[in-house]
This record gives C-alpha cells, sequence and structure tokens, in this order.
C-alpha cells in the first residue's frame, strides 16, 4: 500500500460509513495532496505553521515596536497660554508653556519616554535675519527645556535646532545677498543655538537645517564646553525636500518667505547623495543618524541601516505622512489603526529604531492592550 493510499484509507477509516460526504472526500484528498509534497523532499514549501498564531505573526519581525521607540514632537509657542489646534494636522496643537506640562502627565503615566521640542514664536518682530529667538533664554524651547527637566526627571529631551521658525525669511540659515545660505555663518549661529540648548538642559539636540558641516561643528562645541559626554547629538542626515512638510508649517509657522529648500534639502531622487550625506555625518560624530520622511523612504532607511550597522537610526513620520493616514482613514479607504501599524512595520523593517511620529499617543494607547 502506497503512502499516499494509507492516508486515504485512514481518513475515510475516521468517518462515519453512512456519511462519506463530498465533505470527506475533499478532506482525504486534500491530506493526501500536502503529504505527497512532503514526501517529495519539498518540505521548505510549506510555510503556514511558522504564522497561523497571532503570536507566531509577531515573531516573524525583526524587531518589535515598543514604546520606548517613540519621540512625539512638540510645537511651543511664546503665547504661554495659547493651545491652539492645528487644522492640517489632526488631533495636534500648538501649546504654550502653561499648556505643557498637563498635557503631558497623562502621556508620561501612559509610557511617553521622550519628545522632541520645536519652538514656534508669534510675537510680532521676534523674527530676524539671524533668527536671533532661537536661543532666547527666556524663548519658549529653553523654558520648556528647564520645565520638562524640573517635571518629569525621566523624560528624554530632544530639542530641534533650526533657525526658519525664527528667521523673517523662513530659511534654515543666514543668507547671503543673493537669497542663498551663508554655510560658514548659518554653522556657526546653529552650533551655538544647539549648544544653549545642551546647556539648558536637553538631552540630545537634533539640527534639522541641512548646512553643510554643522555635526562637525556642534560636536566639537560641545567638546570645547565639557558636556559632549553626556549630549546626544541626532543628524537629520538625509532630509528630503518635498511636499510632505505642508501641515508641519503651518503649525511651526516656518514656510519660506520667497523661494523653496531644494538647494540644502536633499532631492527626492537622491539615494547616492542620501548615502554620503549620511556617511559624512557619522564621520563628523553624530550619535545618531535620521531619514527624514519615512514611508517614501524605505530605502534610504535600509541604506542608512548598512551605511551605520552600529549606530541607532532613526525615522520621522512626518507631518504630511500623519496627515495622509487620517484623511484616507476618513474616506474609508482602512482602519486607521491598521493603517498607523502597517506604516510603522515598514519603517521598523527597513531598519529604524526609533521613530519619531505624531502618533505616538495613539500607540501609547494601542501598546498597552
Ligand atoms: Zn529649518
Amino acid at each position: 500500500m502506497s503512502f499516499s493510499s494509507l492516508v486515504s484509507n485512514l481518513t475515510f477509516r475516521d468517518s462515519d460509513p453512512e456519511d462519506r460526504s463530498q465533505f470527506s472526500r475533499s478532506r482525504s484528498f486534500a491530506s493526501t495532496a500536502a503529504t505527497s509534497v512532503s514526501i517529495s523532499g519539498d518540505i521548505s514549501s510549506q510555510l503556514h505553521g511558522g504564522y497561523s498564531h497571532p503570536l507566531a505573526r509577531s515573531w516573524q519581525a525583526e524587531r518589535q515596536l515598543t514604546k520606548s521607540m517613540l519621540i512625539y514632537p512638540l510645537f511651543i509657542s511664546d503665547q504661554p497660554d495659547e493651545e491652539t489646534s492645528i487644522p492640517s494636522l489632526p488631533n495636534q496643537y500648538r501649546r504654550g508653556i502653561n499648556k505643557i506640562i498637563p498635557f503631558l502627565e497623562p502621556l508620561i503615566q501612559k509610557g511617553l519616554q521622550s519628545v522632541i521640542l520645536f519652538g514656534v514664536p508669534l510675537a510680532p518682530g521676534s523674527k530676524d535675519a539671524h533668527g536671533t529667538a532661537a536661543d532666547d533664554p527666556q524663548g519658549p524651547v529653553i523654558q520648556t527645556i528647564r520645565l520638562l527637566r524640573a517635571r518629569f526627571p525621566q523624560l528624554f529631551i530632544v530639542a530641534d535646532v533650526c533657525l526658519c521658525e525664527y528667521t523673517s525669511h523662513g530659511h534654515c540659515g543666514i543668507l547671503r545677498e543673493d537669497g542663498s545660505l551663508n554655510n560658514q555663518l548659518s554653522v556657526d549661529r546653529i552650533s551655538d543655538v544647539a549648544i544653549s540648548y545642551a546647556y539648558a538642559g536637553a538631552h540630545c539636540v537634533a539640527p534639522s537645517d541641512m548646512n553643510d558641516g554643522r555635526i562637525r561643528a556642534i560636536k566639537l562645541k560641545l567638546i570645547e564646553a565639557g558636556i559632549a559626554h553626556k549630549i546626544v547629538l541626532m543628524s537629520y542626515s538625509a532630509k528630503f525636500s518635498g511636499c510632505l512638510y505642508g501641515p508641519f508649517r503651518d503649525a511651526a509657522g516656518s514656510c519660506p518667505s520667497f523661494g523653496d529648500r531644494k538647494c540644502y534639502q536633499l532631492p527626492p531622487g537622491g539615494r547616492g547623495l542620501a548615502r554620503r550625506a549620511i556617511a559624512r555625518d557619522i564621520q563628523e560624530g553624530a550619535d545618531i543618524i535620521m531619514v527624514k520622511p519615512a514611508s517614501s523612504y524605505l530605502d534610504i532607511i535600509s541604506d542608512a541601516k548598512n551605511i551605520g550597522k552600529d549606530m541607532p537610526v532613526a525615522a520621522y513620520q512626518v507631518s504630511g505622512e500623519f496627515a495622509m493616514i487620517h484623511a484616507a482613514a476618513k474616506a474609508g479607504v482602512f482602519d486607521m489603526k491598521a493603517m498607523a501599524f502597517e506604516a510603522m512595520e515598514g519603517i521598523l523593517r527597513a531598519g529604524a529604531t526609533i521613530v519619531i511620529s505624531y502618533f505616538t499617543p495613539e500607540f501609547l494607547d494601542w501598546l498597552s492592550h
């Protein structure tokens, strides 16, 4: 008796002889077919068993999302009592310093471990050509760093470092007369701002300006100041220009008054350029490299993980990505939570271990259940 007919007989023996229905025949056929695959030696074709259970499915991922991977962006205005919703960025608000603690308290109880701060000066006359307000000791970022350090000692505070929120022209540095970035002056100024945030108590400074050489300048100043050993330097290494930043610019009031940022942010097709920028920033002393945006640039995240094998890689799921998921969910395209997880899994699969995301409050709930 052949093995397949033995299986067939066993199947029939177990079934009621009065009920040799079409169902039991087809079941017999299915088991015989599966066995014949196995005995022909092609066992590797049988994959379903390995992910049949939800827990077994989660084990298929190289890394799984945890609360400690998430950094939540906060927009801090210079109007102490402000709490203004940002229409293009669902559920996100611009807040003054007096509103920050009550907002963060429940999130920290749910497991929030890190925030990234963006200052938003709104007072008339607060912007100038040099972004003087960026490191104003009475400005929203430095005041908020101090407050958060005092009230939430366990919270890891990242300070975004750029001038665009503070310059009258809205560009990410100091300009020459022809409107292009003066790299030397910009790097000098941005590295000074970074040191001010570090002195104020930020655990991590994250320059997002994309001026050449700013990582080296910041690292050297941190060393000179004697604080390099306790400050994480996270570089927006591969920050691409594009149309996914619109809601952020609404929130931060950082839209350039003329031109665009294509001469310093990376062109979307520039994979090789991104690899060079990542390699350079590692050489210049970055502790973490970041790719921004995230979901349209998964190949770049993967490149960053390859180039920076021994470094943490961060990805910024930017305002446009977040707003798109919200809009599509609202239009009935998919369930928002399912898509938020799927997008996040893609970002982690590509190689990120840190994700800056506006979905952080939701994930703190979702990951608790
Ligand atoms: Zn900027």
